[in-house]
């Protein structure tokens, strides 16, 4: 592919999105196992919850009519513990009660005990007026029956996962995982444990995108075939794609795809498919790439996204482009990121041709404090800061001034 100036990112992304049609199969999986998962059916219940009129205090239930003015006296016929169901109460009467047993027939209110005298022989002495519902949770308040409460698209969190047992579901239908092979380029790396700090050889660094890419990939959902570090070989690159293509939805790279004699990854990926996207508009970033690689089958080609190597352009790239990529394959349909305004206490006087993402820190006068060395080789930056500024291109900031911020918070799970 020809180009010369380089892709915005709100022109990227939409593009890179519409490549990634929704896998089509999903799975059963055990309710307890779905957090993190996708739905891939609208749920329905089939029951009202609560699914009785219920106590939400321990207490008495009584009859509105009895209990008009404070100072009510009743007798105390019944005792009705959570998970049992007692039996009509009559004027005059009441029934000893517990939060979340369902409130007997005839009484419409409850009164807590805190509100009550127990007397000796029976009867309790009810100390205020009570108003009608008090204290009542009434059946279907939570959820109506036959009512959709998850939408297919929605990526389950602990809240959802909590509902639909309350609706009875043991199991849910959810998309399946893409499966993403993710390799390192790059002949200077080595990996920790491999070789000890002392015994590192001159031009040697550590594997470090290895690991935040597994664990970021696996915190969306993929199953990822690790397949290490790639030679800067054009022929190993090759190679390894081609085989990787085969048995995954997505072949996920770092480094290796700038413009130099060692970078190999983007002429690969063209003599085996396409590159359709290549270098966009941010920084840090730049050298991210998008293409396919057929499969020897003819079957639809792999999807393949090259990141660049310096740490902080991979872990940036990841979360702009990869992140909602790999969630749109599981049919998630919202996969925007909020950015917030905030204060910056920072002056970034130098404007940049291009979009940048700035690493920064929440202080506690509530503003953002920016960590000084912005380098794209600087992986601190990124432990230090709790989320980035989205900086338009060309533009400068001043102490003072609102920016976008995104947190790392949100954009990580
Ligand atoms: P590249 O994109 O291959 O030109 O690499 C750019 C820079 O990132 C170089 O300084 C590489 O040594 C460094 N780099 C590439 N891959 C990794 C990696 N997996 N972990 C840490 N640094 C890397
Ligand atoms: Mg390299």
């Amino acid at each position: 592919m020809t180009r010369t100036a380089l892709l915005s990112l709100d022109d990227a992304l939409p593009q890179l999105l519409a490549q990634a049609r929704a896998l089509t199969d999903s799975q059963w999986v055990s309710t307890f196992e779905a957090d993190g998962r996708v739905l891939a059916q609208d749920v329905a219940s089939a029951l009202q919850v609560p699914p009785q009129d219920n106590s939400s205090m321990d207490g008495y239930a009584v009859r509105v009519a009895d209990c008009v003015q404070a100072g009510a006296v009743l007798c105390v016929t019944q005792r009705i513990p959570a998970g049992t169901q007692g039996t009509q109460i009559n004027a005059g009467e009441a029934a000893r009660i517990f939060t979340g047993a369902p409130i007997p027939m005839g009484a419409d209110a409850v009164v807590m005990q805190e509100d009550c005298d127990a007397l000796e022989d029976g009867q309790v002495k009810v100390n205020k007026a009570v108003p009608a519902g008090q204290w009542v949770r009434r059946s279907g308040e939570d959820v109506t029956r036959g009512a959709t409460v998850l939408n297919k698209g929605t990526r389950l969190t602990p809240a959802e996962l909590g509902l639909a047992a309350s609706i009875g579901l043991a199991q849910l239908q959810v998309s399946i995982r893409p499966r993403v092979a993710l390799f390192s380029t790059g002949d200077e790396l080595v990996m920790p444990g491999d070789v000890a700090p002392e015994a590192m050889p001159a031009g040697a660094i550590y594997n470090s995108n290895r690991f935040f890419l597994r664990a970021m990939l696996q915190r969306l959902g993929c199953e990822v075939t690790d397949l290490g570090i790639v030679p800067d070989k054009r022929e190993a690159t090759i190679a390894a794609l081609r085989d990787a293509a085969q048995h995954h939805d997505l072949i996920l790279t770092s480094g290796g795809v700038s413009v130099g004699e060692e970078d190999h990854i983007k002429p690969a990926v063209e003599s085996l498919g396409e590159l359709n996207l290549w270098q966009l508009a941010i920084k840090p970033g730049k050298p991210f790439a998008y293409g396919k690689v057929n499969r020897e089958a003819g079957t639809d080609a792999c999807h393949f996204m090259g990141l660049p190597g310096n740490p902080v352009s991979s872990f940036v790239t990841f979360l702009l482009l990869v992140r909602p990529f790999v969630l749109t394959l599981q049919g998630v349909t919202q996969t925007d990121i909020a950015r917030t305004d905030m204060t910056a206490n920072f002056d970034w006087p130098r404007a940049d041709k291009r979009r940048e993402f700035l690493r920064v820190k929440r202080n506690a006068q509530g503003g953002l404090d920016l960590f000084p060395n912005q380098s794209s080789g600087v992986l601190t930056s990124a432990v230090w800061g709790d989320g980035v500024v989205d900086n338009p291109a060309g533009q400068t900031v001043a102490k003072g001034d609102t920016v976008r911020f995104i947190s790392f918070a949100e954009w990580l799970v």
